[in-house]
């Protein structure tokens, strides 16, 4: 891909540095050179947020919808080409890749209707002859900061909603995934987005990002990222008075019952934990199982984790591609020596995969063994390295599910509807899930996680115009 530079009001911005975009499942392939952009780049998009947002937060909301739906119709149309892009860049399979661009899709068809179905209310005051309203405005220029793991759906789960409700934006996608960032500012703008509603800015996060967590013209920051970034985003962002919302990390439990259909059960792990090779903040990372069926259950979860094929993203039949980069890859392998030489624990699968092309590929690995207060069931590790852990009964699997400084989603494999409605209602997170993986969530609804999985109003669904507009009250004496 040539170098674009960044986009600024409308205009493609040419950087003096740049940064080599690599394809994880072969090193030998350079994607690009892209734009490493800074303070400068981060004001200049600042400035051109702020001067295009008056005329777009009062555009009609279907003047608004008609550009959402054509960024729609674009991600729907250029699916394959934008999937093979992803999948080159980030590492998850084609299917997942392509997956991920319809879902872009599905978000910004989404928004489009949530643009023109935004309402607020009128009301009787306590004060005779007055009438009180209650409408929502958009908050000003929103900054979006995103991770690498779902290079397009999160950047439009973000960008849609602050457009729809007639926002403007500076998005800084990951440093590890600028290419399909930059095909999503094309598109908007060969969607008809006015020069300076979407700004886009790649580069560090020690530049970029702080920049933008800094900038006095950013009203609003969204975030996706690791606990210890958001950390920092949420004190220099708040310390001004900005919006801040954040999606973290996650430590998922998946139950399984001693009632699970095992079948269900293996299925919802093996996809839950090590499919988009584990790299999801709703991964199953820790799989509790009651003892009754743990011997039945780790024997069929080790065979089919056996069978999944590691390898080149882009071709035909992996289940599996490779970890992102050599510095994941490290910290997996970190996890997997300290379970194997600290904890002498089971450690089955997690050993390097050589493959025709130079790549960062890794077997996935299951851990059994050790408790729920063994480092690796209580770190983050976002690789595809799953920890079995055995509980007597239920009600201690519910204890173990809730014992974790996160609560992203939750997971349980029953076939009892009381379990089933038990865990529903006590699960600490976010978002419960029965019989189904605990990655895989819907479009059209909230996402978002308790404890230090997330902080402020939920993503997603209509539910995200409580962090994308802003209240205001009227009182009109007549
Ligand atoms: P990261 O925190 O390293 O980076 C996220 C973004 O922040 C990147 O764009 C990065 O460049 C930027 N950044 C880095 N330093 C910054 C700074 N000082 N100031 C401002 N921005 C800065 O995370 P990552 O490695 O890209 O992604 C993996 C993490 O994201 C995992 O913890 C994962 O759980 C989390 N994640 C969460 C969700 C969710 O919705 N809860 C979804 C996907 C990923």
């Amino acid at each position: 891909m040539e170098n674009e530079g960044c986009l600024i009001a409308g205009q493609w911005v040419p950087s003096a540095d740049h940064r080599a975009d690599i394809n994880p499942s072969n090193t030998g392939d350079v994607i690009g050179m892209f734009a490493i952009g800074g303070a400068v780049e981060v004001d200049a998009a600042a400035q051109a947020a702020a001067q295009a947002l008056p005329a777009w937060a009062a555009a009609p909301p279907q003047a608004r919808a008609a550009v959402l739906d054509a960024v729609a119709d674009q991600l729907t149309a250029q699916q394959s080409r934008l999937g093979e892009l992803l999948a080159r860049e980030e590492g998850k399979t084609r299917p997942e890749a392509e997956a991920e661009v319809a879902r872009a899709a599905q978000i910004f068809r989404f928004f489009a209707g949530e643009a023109v179905r935004l309402v607020g209310d009128v009301q009787a005051s306590y004060r005779p002859g007055v009438r009180v309203t209650q409408e929502r405005e958009p908050v000003g220029v929103v900054g979006i900061i995103t991770p690498w793991n779902f290079p397009i759906a999160i950047p439009a789960w973000k960008s849609a909603p602050a457009l729809a409700y007639g926002n403007t934006v500076v998005l800084k996608p990951a440093d590890l995934v600028p290419a399909t960032a930059v095909e999503l500012a094309k598109i908007m703008t060969a969607a008809g987005a006015p020069p300076g509603i979407f700004n886009l800015v790649t580069g560090p996060g020690s530049s970029v990002g702080t920049a933008i967590a800094e900038h006095p013209l950013i009203d609003a920051v969204t975030f996706t990222g690791s606990e210890a970034v958001g950390r920092q985003v949420l004190a220099t962002a708040s310390a001004r008075f900005a919006r801040v919302q954040l999606e973290l990390g996650g430590k998922n439990p998946m139950v399984i019952a001693a009632d699970a259909d095992l079948d269900t059960a293996v299925e919802c792990c093996v996809a839950g934990a090590f499919f988009s090779t584990g790299q999801r903040c709703t991964a199953s990372s820790r799989l509790i199982v009651e003892d009754a069926i743990y011997e039945p259950f780790l024997d069929r979860l080790l065979e089919r984790t056996k069978a999944l094929t590691v390898g080149d993203a882009l071709s035909a039949g992996i289940d599996i591609g490779p970890v992102v980069d050599e510095r994941q890859l490290a910290t997996d392998q970190r996890y997997l020596e300290l379970a194997r030489s600290d904890h002498r624990a089971a450690v089955y699968g997690g050993e390097l995969v050589t493959a025709a092309t130079p790549g960062h590929f890794l077997r996935p690995a299951v851990i059994a063994g050790l408790d729920n207060s063994a480092v690796i069931n209580r770190e983050e590790i976002f690789g595809p390295i799953a920890g079995v852990i055995r509980v007597a009964d239920y009600e201690e699997a519910v204890a173990v599910a809730n014992d974790t400084d996160y609560g992203l989603v939750a997971g349980i494999c029953t076939t009892s509807l009381s379990h089933a409605e038990d865990f529903r209602r006590r699960a600490q997170a976010g978002m419960v899930m029965v019989n189904l993986p605990t990655a895989g969530v819907d479009p059209h609804v909230a996402f978002g996680g308790r404890r230090r999985s997330g902080y402020g109003p939920k993503e997603q669904g209509s539910q995200a115009r409580e962090f994308f507009t802003q209240l205001k009250v009227g009182y009109t004496a007549s």
